[in-house]
């Protein structure tokens, strides 16, 4: 599944390509991927609308419009390319932003388990997607205390709590993985039982290893690829996720692969305590 480095790759690569475009057509193949109104009333909406702008909040992308915000949620697989009218339709392509120039912004999505929905303009934090998601790590919204305060009060696992888009948004397994091997934290350790020092370098890291990945397009894992069909780097530097068996990178002790509320959960039993 994208996370924050991954959206935030689509998000950059979209912002060179789309904004401008007047949409005069919108094909929805699939009803359900549309929330919080009718397929017809989406399709109408959006229908002379030019994008403005594309940003990103926590794993969701918001397309600013003349009059409305788009909000995508790219979910296990949803992917955008932008492609002439005449190119061929895959199988896979749900939903169609044709423009005025004869490009079209295609959704396609295997699984189909993306959304989109429309709110008025810049108007996502009133919308229940949103509103529940916790601070962007990479923002000055990010700070220590509430992380801290928020993770001492929960005797769930550290990483089931970073996974929660409420604690902070956009982490998601395998940058948690990344992030509490380089706090040197076990990931099943109830948030309560964690110390100042390493609540700090979590918090820390969470920054560091988003920052980075952002850098380098995200990780490719799997079928992952940006718009433009390029792939992200920082699978390269990923140094417990999709490593289990083979030694740890600082110690050398063997990398264990664990079952954590149903996620695969890589780390070193040596390096994290
Ligand atoms: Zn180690």
């Amino acid at each position: 599944m994208p996370e924050l480095p991954e959206v935030e790759n689509v998000r950059q690569t979209l912002e060179e390509l789309v904004p401008g475009k007047t949409i005069d057509q919108v094909i929805v193949q699939v009803p359900k991927m549309i929330h919080g109104m009718e397929p017809d009333e989406f399709v109408h909406t959006l229908i002379g609308q030019t994008i403005e702008e594309v940003r990103r909040r926590g794993k969701f992308l918001l397309l600013d419009l003349t009059h409305c915000t788009l909000l995508a949620h790219l979910r296990m697989e949803g992917k955008f390319r932008l492609l002439n009218e005449q190119d061929e339709v895959s199988k896979h392509t749900h939903i169609i932003f044709h423009f005025t120039d004869h490009t079209e912004l295609r959704f396609l999505d295997v699984r189909k388990f993306g959304t989109m929905e429309i709110t008025h303009k810049k108007g996502e934090e009133e919308t229940k997607s949103i509103q529940k998601l916790g601070p962007e790590p990479l923002s000055e919204l990010f700070t220590l205390p509430p992380f801290a305060e928020k993770l001492k009060r929960t005797s769930r696992a550290v990483k089931t709590a970073l996974l929660d888009q409420r604690l902070v948004a956009g982490i998601g397994n395998i940058y948690a993985d990344e992030i509490l091997f380089r706090a040197k934290v076990r990931p099943e350790r109830a948030g309560s039982t964690l110390s100042d020092s390493e609540i700090t370098r979590i918090y820390k890291e969470t920054k560091n290893v988003l920052r980075e990945a952002v850098a380098l397009g995200g990780s490719t894992i799997r079928t992952y690829v940006n718009s433009q069909g390029k792939l992200g780097q920082f699978q390269e530097k990923l140094l417990v996720y999709g490593h289990a068996g083979e030694p740890c990178p600082i110690c050398g002790t063997t990398i264990e692969k664990i079952k954590l509320n149903g996620r695969g959960t890589h780390f070193c039993p040596n390096c994290q305590k």
